[in-house]
């Protein structure tokens, strides 16, 4: 019997905790938590916890590539050669046909680096298209283009290490007591050792994380950037802000401040929901603030003015200089594993690899000739809700999805599940048959997963580790590189002679060289020998680099970091109106992730949540005569859910909260979340609403 231990990181969220995997040949694998790992000091929350069960339980998998012949075929087992030949032969065609832009990658911040490398290469610099998007964009692309527009480039400033050097956390639109527990954990250990320690939660649920809160501003949602602003008031009317180096460090501020000194702070009160006098509590906490970090996720990234509320609560880190110096920063926090690894390859439909910007001709150019080809095009792709319209619109005709599942993910899911159904080809390559995005495949191709297969990811405080191959996967399920691989060469293109995962990130690191995010001198033996490093690592024996702008220089053309003035100060989502008078906001629950293909097969973590339930507010269930536990249909303009209600003061009157892990059912799609929320997205980030859908919610009454 042999037994052997191998040390990676969690494949779930984007804290990016380590573990130690034993994997015995009698028993399979086990898991516990890395006590050297920096990030999660052996800790791990329950679904880092549980990860053996899924690697163990292989009766979901695809275990070979199906195929069927045309919609009215029944999908059969075909080898890998036939597969891919055929995935080739249609994709050719299709893009001969209606040219490049008739087809899409749709793809997943699950993916390793150099998957995401490898996918991006294969799309912009040899398919000729830019549609190439991810599942990234439903959760942070608001925050890319807030730290764009703020520091110059994509980069989040501070680590975790910060954590324990702060003395104020404002966490905004969040709730990492359940998304991002261990990161959570560190606060909570932190100010349990402090008792001094600040925490102000603004959320318009009172969750586990606004529990620990000092202050919990329950918002009103959408009005994020009203409230940073009345902050942001206080802030300068009181004389609580850095000038030195708002003076020597920033652009813009003259604007910035004369528009924050002309709102009104009775009018921000009215709209927030929030009193004038905690909002001055908040302002006089953040001017205490010796080390001063805020956080903030999906509640301000998936919004209509998405970016607006990045930008006002980055405002608020200039405005007080609580940036470049320990315990200090803004810190967005990614939902998956390695949705910061796909910004550094550019695995976006608008983006380059390597921070370079897709709209500027020498970065293509420089790109082009990195990857040997001609021109890659300038024309921005289609982003993740635009791709799917697309399809539905017959504009374009093939999509390769790869580790996600937009039938449940994406907002509208009848508009999704029309769109796949209008596709002429649909590749799906993945693990699980657990999918509900699967049964729309044309070809259906087996994925190697978490622990099967090796490469790179980077976590939320651009911390790259090395995930090794421990197993080997079931039936003929392939690595995603080497798939990819293998595709690129049916179409006989140059240019995908590898060997090795580690060749592919060989010649990805080699395009870092010289740039913001070098790690071209960081390699596959220093990262299984000495652990994990922080980008950048700009020479050979370098630690990695905890804290970006010490030195106070940003990215940007002045070197100075940009007070951003809104687009939109007040929200541009479609209002609550008399037919639909309630704001759904959607979210996650402690024990599920994303659409529960993985976590939802774990017995164990369905027992803290074992089904969806819509959360309402006592006043909003006594006005629709509505008890604990009633069965109740939730409506908007889009569809319908039916779930059971859950009567709880924690959530602000007017609003209600669905989780939005559901999506796989026994009988129906009816506790499917995504069948409520609209197609409104940010106008720059194109990152979907998903907090803010107006729904009307009744008993439900048999026929
Ligand atoms: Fe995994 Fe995130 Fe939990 Fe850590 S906090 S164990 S990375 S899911």
């Amino acid at each position: 019997m042999q037994n052997t231990e191998i040390k990676t990181t969690c494949s779930y969220c984007g804290v990016g905790c380590g573990i130690i995997v034993n994997n015995d040949s009698k028993n399979g694998v086990s898991v516990t938590g890395d006590i050297n790992h920096p990030v999660n000091k052996g800790m791990l929350c329950s679904k880092g916890m549980n990860l053996h069960y899924v690697v163990n339980d292989t009766s979901d998998r695809i275990l070979y590539p199906e195929m069927r012949w045309s919609k009215s075929h029944p999908m059969e087992r075909v080898s890998w050669d036939s597969a891919l030949e055929r995935a080739a032969a249609v994709f050719a065609s299709i893009i001969k046909k209606h040219g490049p832009d008739s087809v899409g990658f749709y793809v997943s911040g699950q993916c390793l680096t150099e998957e995401y490398y490898l996918i991006n290469k294969l799309v912009k610099g040899f398919l000729k298209t830019n549609n190439v998007d991810t599942n990234s964009r439903l959760c942070m692309s608001s925050a890319v283009v807030g730290y764009k527009k703020t520091f110059g480039e994509d980069a989040v400033p501070i680590s975790y290490e910060d954590i324990e050097l702060a003395d104020t956390f404002l966490i905004s639109g969040a709730n990492p007591a359940f998304c991002h527990p261990i990161l959570f954990r560190r606060i909570e250990m932190h100010k349990e050792k402090n008792p001094k320690t600040k925490i102000i939660v603004i959320d318009p649920r009172r969750t586990d994380s606004a529990a620990l809160a000092d202050l919990h501003l329950q918002i009103i949602p959408g009005t994020d950037v009203v409230l940073c602003h009345a902050i942001a008031k206080i802030l300068i009317e009181k004389g609580y802000t850095d000038s030195d180096f708002i003076k020597n460090h920033t652009e813009n501020y003259q604007l910035y401040k004369d528009l924050v000194l002309s709102s009104s702070l009775e009018k921000a009160s009215k709209l927030c929901g929030i009193t004038i006098s905690d909002m001055k509590l908040a302002a006089d906490i953040i001017a205490k603030a010796n080390g001063f970090i805020s956080l903030w996720a999906m509640g301000l990234n998936q919004s209509a003015i998405g970016v607006d509320k990045n930008t006002a609560l980055l405002n608020l880190s200039l405005l007080t200089g609580h940036i470049g110096k320990p315990g200090s920063g803004p810190f967005s926090l990614t939902g998956q594993p390695n949705a910061m690894g796909g910004r550094e390859v550019g695995g976006m439909a608008n983006l380059l690899a390597v921070h370079k910007e897709l709209n500027n001709p020498v970065h293509r150019q420089e790109v082009a000739d990195f990857w040997g080809v001609e021109t890659i095009s300038g024309k921005p792709g289609l982003t993740a809700t635009e791709m799917f319209d697309a399809l539905e619109s017959g504009k374009m005709k093939a999509i390769w999805i790869i580790c996600t599942n937009p039938m449940v993910s994406l907002p509208d899911s009848r508009r999704v599940e029309k769109a796949l159904q209008n596709a002429k080809f649909v590749v799906v390559q993945d693990i699980s048959h657990n999918s509900d995005t699967a049964k729309f495949a044309d070809l259906l191709l087996p994925a190697a997963g978490w622990l099967e297969k090796d490469g790179t990811m980077t976590n939320s405080e651009r911390r790259i580790s090395y995930l090794p191959k421990g197993i080997n996967p079931p039936g003929e399920a392939l690595s995603d590189v080497e798939i990819l691989i293998r595709f690129a060469k049916k179409m006989n293109f140059n240019g995908f002679n590898f060997n090795t995962t580690e060749d592919v990130y060989k010649e990805y690191t080699q395009m870092t060289r010289g740039t913001n995010i070098d790690i071209s001198y960081l390699n596959y033996n220093r990262l299984k020998n000495e652990g994990t490093f922080q980008w950048p690592v700009p020479d050979y024996g370098h630690p990695g680099t905890p804290r970006l702008f010490a030195d106070k220089k940003f990215f940007t053309p002045s070197q100075k970091a940009i007070f951003n003035i809104p687009t939109a100060i007040e929200n541009t989502s479609e209002q609550p109106n008399d037919q639909f008078p309630l704001i759904l906001t959607t979210g996650r629950i402690r024990d599920q992730w994303h659409t529960m293909t993985k976590t939802g097969k774990v017995s164990r973590l369905m027992t803290h949540t074992p089904s969806p339930m819509l959360e309402i507010n006592p006043i909003d269930a006594f006005k629709a005569a509505i008890k604990e536990g009633d069965i109740v249909v939730v409506t908007s303009k889009n569809g319908n859910v039916r779930v059971k209600a859950k009567i709880s003061d924690a959530i602000k009157e007017g609003v209600v909260f669905l989780p939005m892990h559901w999506g796989k059912q026994l009988e129906n799609d009816l506790n499917r979340t995504n069948n409520l929320t609209n197609t409104v997205v940010d106008p720059i980030s194109k990152e979907p609403d998903f907090k803010f859908t107006a729904v009307s919610v009744g008993k439900f009454v048999k026929p």
